[in-house]
């Protein structure tokens, strides 16, 4: 063989490569991958922007990026000084997902930034596009599919996580068809799965059209688990293996917080616990933004009361750097 058509075979192999998009084991941050190992302490789910306008009225031009890293950067900046390495941005599309601002906003704190593929069904589908109704879960799957392996828009920028969210009643069909395209996308990519989902019933839902699919509990993150006040559910939960997301945690609600946790820790299921605020976040279309809400709580308040209910140090570490590390590591995770 010629030395020219060696050359060809390397340019064709290697843009096979490149093409088949595989990071299992990694974290994929707005900057590219990096090991579960350097994610440190995380905040598995806060905000920076949220635009509230709708899915028809949405656009880039509603915020000024500067501006928005004006006004966020110190609160980051302010969670970093109190130990956070890794940020995990829940805006989904249509509700202020905004890549470049990610992206540019990671590099000016030098915090891990993840940011997400998928849509919003709660409030009444007001950030759901027109083009969802329509589609089957496999379309929106890989639409959703498309932007883990090009990048979103253009950018560059990959997903870290696929999140999705329902009403907190029983699933309607639209939600179900998010929750099977987030089944889907997920056996394709190994993205973990969260869904903001409130109460006990619609969170049972989806674990039980995941399993449909074949994808198992350990995928999913039941995200504002605090709201089933019933805690045997989060406990039942747990032990199919899904993740209970209690996350949000202010300068008031601490002790609820502590009781949560701690029967998870009495269950032996502690290793399934995430912890965050839902806190920020920049709003286009209020003066300056409006009112930001800090990330400090869950350092000034609630750790030191679990200190007090005697969680140890590793304790500690498990719920604030082990599971966000194993919950966001890219891996399919099958049913059996
Ligand atoms: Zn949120």
């Amino acid at each position: 063989m010629r030395r020219i058509h060696y050359i060809i075979l390397a340019i064709i192999f290697s843009s096979v490569l490149s093409c088949r998009v595989n990071y299992t084991g990694k974290i994929m941050t707005v900057t590219g991958p990096v090991e579960p190992a350097q994610m440190g302490l995380t905040l598995t789910h806060e905000h920076i922007l949220v635009d509230f306008i709708g899915a028809d009225s949405i656009n880039y031009d509603r915020w000024n990026r500067d501006e928005v890293l004006k006004k966020a950067s110190p609160f980051l900046l302010e969670a970093k000084k109190l130990g956070t390495i890794t940020f995990i941005e829940c805006t989904p599309a249509y509700l202020g997902r905004d890549p470049r601002l990610m992206r540019s906003i990671s590099e000016y704190t030098g915090l891990n930034i993840l940011t997400n593929t998928g849509y919003y069904g709660a409030s009444r589908d007001r950030y759901i596009p027109k083009h969802a109704y329509t589609e089957t879960a496999d379309e929106l799957a890989s639409g959703w599919i498309k932007e883990w392996k090009k990048g979103i828009e253009g950018t560059g920028v990959r997903p870290g996580f696929i999140k999705i969210s329902v009403m907190s009643g029983d699933l309607s069909d639209l939600h179900r068809k998010l929750v099977r395209a987030a089944a889907k996308i997920h056996l394709a990519t190994g993205m973990a799965i969260a869904s903001h989902t409130g109460p006990a019933t619609p969170a049972f839902a989806e674990l039980g059209v995941l399993m449909e699919e074949g994808v198992s509990p350990e995928a999913f993150i039941w995200v504002h688990a605090q709201s089933e006040k019933d805690s045997s559910a989060h406990v039942m939960a747990a032990k199919t293996g899904a993740w209970i997301s209690f996350d949000g945690v202010d300068e008031d609600n601490v002790p609820d917080y502590v009781r949560m946790i701690k029967n998870m820790k009495d269950n032996d299921l502690l290793d399934k616990v995430l912890i965050s605020h839902d806190a920020g976040w920049y709003k286009p279309g209020m003066p300056a933004g409006g009112e930001y809400r800090g990330y400090t709580a869950l350092f000034l308040k609630l750790v030191p009361a679990l200190r007090e209910e005697g969680f140890s140090d590793s304790e500690l570490d498990q719920l604030l750097v082990l599971n966000p590390a194993k919950a966001f590591t890219i891996e399919v995770r099958r049913s059996e």
